[in-house]
C-alpha cells in the first residue's frame, strides 16, 4: 500500500489537535478528537483522532477492554461520542436520524466475533434477509446472492443451516451477509476470535480480496501472527487511547 493512503492519525506521544487537512479531504473515515465515556462514568476512549483513507486496510489491536469495539460501535453509528466528531464520507451518524441514519448504515457492512447469524434460516436466507427488508425485488436479491457466496467460497453451502456449518464457514456467512449489499466499508470486530488459526487466515485472506476489490476493512484483533501475516497498517488501543503500530 503506498504511503499516501496509510491511515493518518494522532496518537498522546504526538498531540496535534487537528489532523493534516490535506488528508481530512480525502478522508473516508475521520475520527477528530473522539471521547467516549458510558453512562456509568468508566471512559472507554480519549482523545482519539483517526483518518482513514479510501481503499485503506487497518487493524486494530491492543488488549480485552481497552476500548476496540467502542471504537467501531462508534464508526456503525452503535453510540455516540460524549466529545469530539465522527464523520464517515464527510457525514456525522450522531446528527443524522431516521432514514438518513439507516441509508448512512447501509455503507457499512459490520462482521462481528459470534457470527450473529438466524439459527433457523438458511446460509442463503440469512445473507438475503437484508436486501430483502430493505425491499430489493426478489431477482435483485437472487442476482446479489450468488456472487457473495462465491467470494466467500460457500455456494455449495447455500441451503444448509448455520448449525450444520464449521465455525470458519459460519464466519464466511457472516462477511456474505457483511457485503451483499455492497458498502464501501466494512469492519470487523475480532472476526478470527472462535477461530483456530487455518480457519483465522482463511477469513482474513477474505478480507484482504475485498479489500482489493476497493472495498475500505477495518479489524480489530489481538492475534499478533495475523497481523505479522497479513502485513497491513496497525493501530493499538490502550487505555482507551490511540497508538500508532506500523
Ligand atoms: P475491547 O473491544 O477492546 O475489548 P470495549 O470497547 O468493549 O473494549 O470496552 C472498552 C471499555 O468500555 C471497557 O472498560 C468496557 O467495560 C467499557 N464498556 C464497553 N461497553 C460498555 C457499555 N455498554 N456500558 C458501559 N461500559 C462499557
Amino acid at each position: 500500500m503506498p504511503n499516501s493512503m496509510a491511515p493518518v492519525l494522532n496518537s498522546p506521544q504526538s498531540p496535534t489537535r487537528e489532523i493534516d487537512a490535506s488528508q481530512s479531504t480525502e478522508a473516508l473515515i475521520q475520527l477528530r478528537q473522539v471521547s467516549k465515556t458510558y453512562s456509568n462514568g468508566s471512559p472507554a476512549l480519549t482523545g482519539i483522532s483517526l483518518s482513514v483513507n479510501k481503499g485503506d486496510f487497518l487493524f486494530i489491536t491492543g488488549p480485552s477492554g481497552s476500548g476496540k469495539s467502542t471504537l467501531l460501535k462508534l464508526l456503525y453509528g452503535a453510540e455516540r461520542p460524549s466529545d469530539g466528531e465522527v464523520l464517515i464520507d464527510r457525514e456525522n451518524p450522531a446528527r443524522l436520524k431516521g432514514n438518513k441514519l439507516a441509508f448512512l448504515r447501509r455503507r457499512i457492512g459490520v462482521v462481528f466475533q459470534d457470527y450473529k447469524l438466524i439459527p433457523r434460516r438458511t446460509v442463503a436466507e440469512n445473507i438475503s434477509f437484508v436486501l430483502w427488508a430493505q425491499g430489493y425485488s426478489r431477482g435483485e436479491i437472487q442476482r446479489r446472492l450468488q456472487p457473495a457466496l462465491k467470494m466467500v467460497g460457500l455456494v455449495h453451502k447455500a441451503d444448509c443451516f448455520p448449525e450444520e456449518l464449521s465455525g470458519g464457514e459460519q464466519q464466511r456467512v457472516s462477511i456474505a451477509r457483511a457485503i451483499v449489499g455492497t458498502p464501501p466499508i466494512l469492519l470487523a470486530d475480532e472476526p478470527t476470535g472462535n477461530l483456530d488459526p487455518d480457519n483465522s487466515w482463511q477469513v482474513i485472506k477474505i478480507l484482504k480480496k475485498l479489500n482489493q476489490i476497493g472495498i475500505t476493512v477495518l479489524v480489530t484483533t489481538h492475534d499478533e501472527n495475523l497481523i505479522r501475516m497479513a502485513n497491513h497498517p496497525v493501530v493499538q488501543i490502550r487505555g482507551g487511547r490511540l497508538y500508532r503500530e506500523r
